[in-house]
C-alpha cells in the first residue's frame, strides 16, 4: 500500500447527511478519501442492487462543502459502481456511515449502511460500517474520531476476506464513552404493528407501524455494549451458513422427493 491509503466512503442516509460529512472529514486525516453516496435516503433498504434502470453519477458537495459523488442508485450500487471503475483504483478500505441511528443485532439484515459494507467485502475490500446510537444524534464527532482510529487499525492489521466490522457508537461526548467492547450480534425485539387504513375508494392500505425496536442488553453483545455506554465493534462474515444445523440436516430423509 502507498503511504497514503485511498478510502472509499458511502452511506445510506444520502449524500447531504451530517454523519457522512463528519466521517469524510475525519477520514481525510487518515488517507485520501473519495465519497460516492446515494442522492437520497435509503435507510432500511437492505442489500438491493439496481439492474433494470440506468445509474447516474454526478459531482456534488457534502454538508460541510467537501467534494463528493452522488448516485441515483442505492448504497450497494454506490459501492459496486466505485469498485467497477467509476472510482479510480486502488481502493484500500471502505467505510459506510456514519448512520443516523443504531444497527444492532438483526438490524444488520435491513441496514443499507451495513449492506453497503457487505458489498465492499464481496468486492474484496476491508469494510467498516459505523452507526450513531440515536437518530437526530448530536455526537457525530465521537463516531468520526473512532472511525479514524479504527480505519488506521484495519489498514495496519487487515481483516480476513469476506468479513467486515459493524460499529455502533453511543451518542455521547468522547470523554463520556466508557470504552470499546468487541461483541457478537445481540437479539433485537421488533415491535412492528400492522396499521390498516382505507383509501378514498374504500380499499385497504397498510403501514408497518409500531414503536422502535428494543433488544436484549446481554453482556458480550452489541446491544449490551451500547446500552452501557461502550462503543461496540462486531465482526461480521458473509458466510451465513448455520453450521450448527448442518449435522442435523444430514440426518433427515432426503430420498423420494421426486416420486
Ligand atoms: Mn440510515
Amino acid at each position: 500500500m502507498s503511504s497514503r491509503p485511498h478510502i472509499l466512503i458511502t452511506n445510506d442516509d444520502g449524500v447531504k447527511a451530517p454523519g457522512l460529512a463528519a466521517l469524510a472529514e475525519a477520514l481525510s486525516r487518515v488517507g485520501r478519501v473519495t465519497v460516492l453516496a446515494p442522492q437520497r435516503n435509503w435507510s432500511i433498504a437492505g442489500h438491493a442492487k439496481t439492474l433494470y434502470k440506468p445509474l447516474r453519477v454526478e459531482e456534488t458537495t457534502l454538508a460541510n462543502g467537501m467534494p463528493a459523488l452522488a448516485t441515483n442508485g442505492k448504497p450497494s450500487d454506490a459501492v459496486a459502481l466505485a469498485l467497477l471503475g467509476v472510482v479510480e483504483p486502488p481502493i484500500d478500505l471502505l467505510v459506510s456511515g456514519i448512520n443516523s441511528g443504531p444497527n444492532l443485532g438483526h438490524d444488520v439484515t435491513y441496514s443499507g449502511t451495513v449492506t453497503a459494507a457487505m458489498e465492499g467485502a464481496i468486492g474484496g475490500l476491508p469494510a467498516i460500517a459505523i452507526s450513531l446510537q440515536v437518530e437526530e444524534g448530536h455526537h457525530y464527532e465521537t463516531a468520526a474520531a473512532f472511525a479514524a482510529h479504527l480505519a488506521r487499525l484495519v489498514l495496519r492489521h487487515g481483516i480476513p476476506a469476506e468479513t467486515l466490522l459493524n460499529v455502533n457508537v453511543p451518542d455521547l461526548p468522547a470523554e463520556a464513552v466508557r470504552g470499546v467492547q468487541i461483541t457478537r450480534c445481540g437479539r433485537r425485539i421488533y415491535r412492528d404493528e400492522l396499521v390498516r387504513r382505507l383509501d378514498p375508494q374504500g380499499r385497504p392500505y397498510y403501514w408497518i407501524g409500531g414503536l422502535p425496536p428494543t433488544g436484549i442488553a446481554e453482556e458480550g453483545t452489541d446491544i449490551g455494549a451500547v446500552a452501557q455506554g461502550y462503543i461496540s465493534v462486531t465482526p461480521l462474515q458473509l458466510d451465513l451458513t448455520a453450521h450448527a444445523l448442518l449435522g442435523d440436516l444430514h440426518t433427515w430423509d432426503w430420498e423420494g422427493w421426486s416420486n
